[in-house]
């Protein structure tokens, strides 16, 4: 089965606001085994909508939109697919009764343009709207299947999870199982390099990585006649996966993050964690932070941005600081180390970097970055070079500061038992 994607928008068109629903459906798509081949983004006009929508049923089994099914005039997805699918719109009782009972809840008052909404191509299925007054559809006639979706990824999202996703999967008479192997520590070129053969060989299961900052997810997809032969299939796949990544995969659950993987690293094993931040200004503590059960771990954040507080808090020597600079292994060996000792804590992290745009030289350039971990005293530290925006070089370093200290804690616990999840 193939399937694509069209975006209805032209605040998208424009670039106002991001495409996220096309991710989130692309995404969705590989989760089923379902392929899809083109994506398109169309303004709020009639006939060039109409276009690219015969365009892509010429070519695709199921085309799914977002976007255009609001109340006002420039909201023209479901009537101008229903004119070229050849079908007349009809109103629907349950979705009116809805609508309604959506404005009475919030005292708000209906307008004749609301109806509009509940007005769907004959013989449509139609998908109920728990979030916001636009129902989906599900339109069918001999070339394709037309599913239209609401813009507001709130609605859309649900409406996908609970409808569409087993709609599909429903379609296709097929089970499907999928996992998500996330890999920290190698870039999204490495990690398509190493499963080149597999990914040349695929065919079921598929295999699609995506990259992420600082971490790179595949995922593995497989169709059966049942869900359990589909996960037979998955399994050799994930396991030639761990085999060529090893210790680099740090989850194999998809609702798992690559903090949440390194909290549980050091809630398991008992160790506290203290931080001293320079140019991530405390992005990487808040990282750990968001995972629920920090409090029993993070001892003590520092942000160190000027020279002055990394020597009066951390206790960085002046003569480091004057020799080396600020951005250097020398000073972030001695953050690491002083933040440990001060806060007396199992293990420490320490950044220091140049974000830029500006301060970076031909000796140091922006993106130029050193993290040191300490971890029951053992310190060590590792350069890098990011590239992009300030928030990206950022959030770049934050990133690399858990594989780090992943790989540190990892190293220093291989005397332990401890499983990796
Ligand atoms: P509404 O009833 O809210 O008008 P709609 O189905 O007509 O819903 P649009 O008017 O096209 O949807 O978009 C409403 C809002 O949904 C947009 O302002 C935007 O915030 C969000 N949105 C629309 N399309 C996308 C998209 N492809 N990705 C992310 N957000 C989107």
């Amino acid at each position: 089965m193939k399937a694509e994607i069209i975006c209805v928008g032209t605040e998208i068109l424009m670039g106002n606001i991001v495409n996220t629903n096309a991710a989130y459906i692309a995404e969705g798509l590989a989760g089923l085994g379902i392929s899809c081949f083109y994506q398109s983004v169309v303004g709020d006009n009639d006939s060039r909508l109409g276009e690219v929508f015969k365009e892509a049923a010429g070519r695709a089994d199921v085309v799914i939109l977002s976007g255009g099914l609001g109340p006002t005039e420039d909201d023209l997805t479901k009537e101008t697919v229903a004119k070229a699918m050849g079908q007349e719109l009809v109103l629907d009782d349950k979705a009116w009764k809805q609508i309604q009972k959506f404005f009475e809840k919030r005292n708000l008052k209906l307008t004749d343009n609301n109806k509009k909404q509940a007005y769907v191509p004959r013989g449509a299925k139609v998908l109920y709207n728990k979030n916001g007054t636009a129902p989906g559809i599900i339109a069918i006639n001999d070339n394709v299947t037309a599913i239209l979706l609401p813009g507001p990824p709130g609605e859309l999202i649900p409406m996908w999870d609970d409808q569409v996703a087993p709609y599909l999967r429903s379609l296709s008479g097929e089970s499907f199982y999928s996992e998500m192997v996330k890999i920290c520590g190698s870039g999204e070129s490495f990690v398509e390099t190493d499963l080149k053969d597999l990914i040349d060989a695929q065919d079921n299961p598929t295999i699609a990585t995506y990259a992420k900052t600082g971490e790179v997810h595949v995922r593995v997809t497989a169709r059966g006649a049942s869900e359990k032969e589909a996960h037979k299939l998955v399994k050799p796949v994930v396991k030639e996966i761990k085999k060529r990544f090893g210790s680099k995969i740090f989850t194999t659950d998809e609702n798992v993050t690559l903090e949440a993987s390194v909290m549980q690293l050091l809630n398991e094993n008992k160790l506290t964690l203290a931080t001293a931040e320079s140019l991530t200004g405390g992005m990487f503590t808040s990282r750990l932070i968001s995972v629920p059960g920090a409090s029993e771990v993070i001892k003590f954040g520092f942000i160190t941005y000027s020279n002055k507080s990394k020597r009066k808090y951390l206790g960085v020597k002046r003569s480091t600081i004057d020799k080396y600079g600020a951005v250097s292994e020398q000073c972030a060996k001695e953050m690491a180390k002083g933040c440990a000792a001060v806060t007396k804590a199992d293990a420490a992290v320490a950044l220091t970097g140049i974000a830029g745009p500006d301060g970076g030289t031909d000796e140091k350039p922006v993106g130029l970055t050193y993290i040191g971990v300490s971890v029951l005293g053992k310190i060590k530290v590792k350069k890098y070079l990011f590239s992009g925006e300030r928030e990206k070089i950022r959030e770049s370093a934050a990133a690399a500061a858990l594989t780090l200290l992943r790989q540190c804690l990892l190293e220093s616990l291989t005397e332990r038992t401890f499983s990796v999840k």
